[in-house]
């Protein structure tokens, strides 16, 4: 089964880009099982525990990974030994109460339950998911209108990774672009309700979630007494704490041409996030159709970058960010960036050029040979 092969190679990228010590002392394999029950009904698919000793700390690492909210998971512990399965079947079902409340593709969940009143009323939700929404529609001001949470009707038109990805008509473009405008979306602090004023709305937080929820694993881990864990949403890497020995987490910046990475990021507590065409796209006559769609034109976005990488302290942020960035374009979002000391950006443009924040310049170190570092 292809998630079996893709979980294998996904945890062999891990331990080399993030958290492997150079000598492993002892490791199991990953054999994957299902044993926990998501929400929905179905098995968790996860793997059991890959154990390794960290040479320099004389800590464990124990990582397992999963399959949820439509991306490959994993989270890497450090502790004096072994952590037991017990804590990933915690962390892991914290994953599934998050899908079970944000997913746009589940009947049930709270965020659909807003979708499916959309035009005609008000729906009550958790504070959670409340303040989730708020924090989209903030960044639908701070972007103008690029990063639109609204943007659900495009979205499921082009379904772009799922069963019925395709190049839909014009007409059908505009009639879902006519349904997404971000101001449309009415938050009520009084009864904590939210109300999209127009049928045929649809709230997607596809582009913020992954972020957020890699915050409240994050967190969870903290409570739990852990100090440094490397956790990877599909590449959105959140590396906890300090690499025990006070190293810092080794974070690779994929190459969004081809495989691999275009170089490393060296940072402590900081999630490294990347919006990128790579991720979820199909070709047709010779143009690349992606995930990150223009709010105004219903269309992927086609400028010239490639892939942003945001470092920041909250992967919210960096999740908004690195969407937002990724539609504002090389310059306008390079120029951003630069002005708000609170992140770190990384661009890179389809002509194989890198260009960094100051700051992140300091983090960066390219090892790609087919990249030019713009301003290194
Ligand atoms: P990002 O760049 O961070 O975001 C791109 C995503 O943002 C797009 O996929 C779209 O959802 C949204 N977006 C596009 N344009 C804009 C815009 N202009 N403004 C704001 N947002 C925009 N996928 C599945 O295939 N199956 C699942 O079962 C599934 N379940 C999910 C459950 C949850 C709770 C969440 C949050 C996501 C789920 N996904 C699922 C989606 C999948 O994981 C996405 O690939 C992911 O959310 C996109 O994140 P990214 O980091 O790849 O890209
Ligand atoms: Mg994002």
């Amino acid at each position: 089964m292809n998630w079996i092969k893709n979980i294998s190679i996904f945890v062999a990228v891990m331990f080399v880009l993030s958290a492997c010590s150079p000598k492993v002392a002892s490791e199991t394999s990953a054999e994957t099982t299902a044993q926990l029950q998501s929400g929905m009904g179905m098995p968790i698919i996860r793997s059991e525990s890959v154990v390794k000793k960290d040479s320099v700390s004389g800590l464990t690492l124990t990582t397992q990974q999963s399959n949820q909210i439509g991306t490959q998971i994993s989270i890497g512990i450090y502790d004096a030994s072994e952590v037991s399965n017990d804590v990933f079947d915690e962390l892991f079902l914290l994953i599934d109460h998050y899908e079970m409340m944000i997913s746009k593709n589940i009947e049930s969940t709270e965020l659909s339950k807003v979708n499916q009143m959309a035009g005609k009323e008000a729906v009550v939700v958790s504070e959670e998911l409340y303040r989730l929404i708020e924090t989209g529609l903030k960044y639908g001001d701070v972007s103008q209108g690029y990063f639109d949470v609204s943007i659900g009707s495009v979205v499921n038109l082009w379904d772009i990774g799922g069963e019925h990805q395709n190049l839909p008509e014009d007409e059908a473009i505009k009639q879902a672009v006519s349904k997404v405008h971000y101001k449309d979306v009415v938050l009520s602090e009084a009864d904590r309700s939210v109300m999209l004023k127009n049928e045929g709305m649809i709230l997607d937080l596809g582009g913020i979630a992954k972020g957020y929820i890699s915050d409240q694993v994050g967190a969870k881990i903290l409570e739990k007494g852990y100090t440094a864990a490397i956790i990877n949403f599909g590449g959105n890497v959140y590396g906890i704490g300090a690499k025990p020995g006070d190293r810092d987490w080794v974070v690779g910046v994929r190459n969004p041409m081809s495989e691999g990475i275009v170089g490393t990021l060296a940072v402590k507590n900081k999630a490294v996030i990347s919006s990128g065409v790579y991720e979820r796209f199909f070709t047709q006559d010779g143009v690349r159709y992606h995930h990150i769609i223009n709010p105004k034109t219903g269309y992927p976005e086609q400028n010239n970058v490639m892939s942003v990488t945001i470092i920041t302290d909250k992967g919210v942020d960096g999740d908004a960010l690195s969407t937002t960035l990724f539609l504002m374009g090389l310059e306008k979002g390079l120029a951003f960036a630069e002005q708000d000391p609170s992140f770190e950006a990384i661009f890179i443009t389809n002509d194989a050029k890198i260009y960094s924040t100051k700051g992140a310049t300091q983090l960066l170190n390219v090892d790609n040979a087919n990249f030019e570092w713009v301003n290194s």
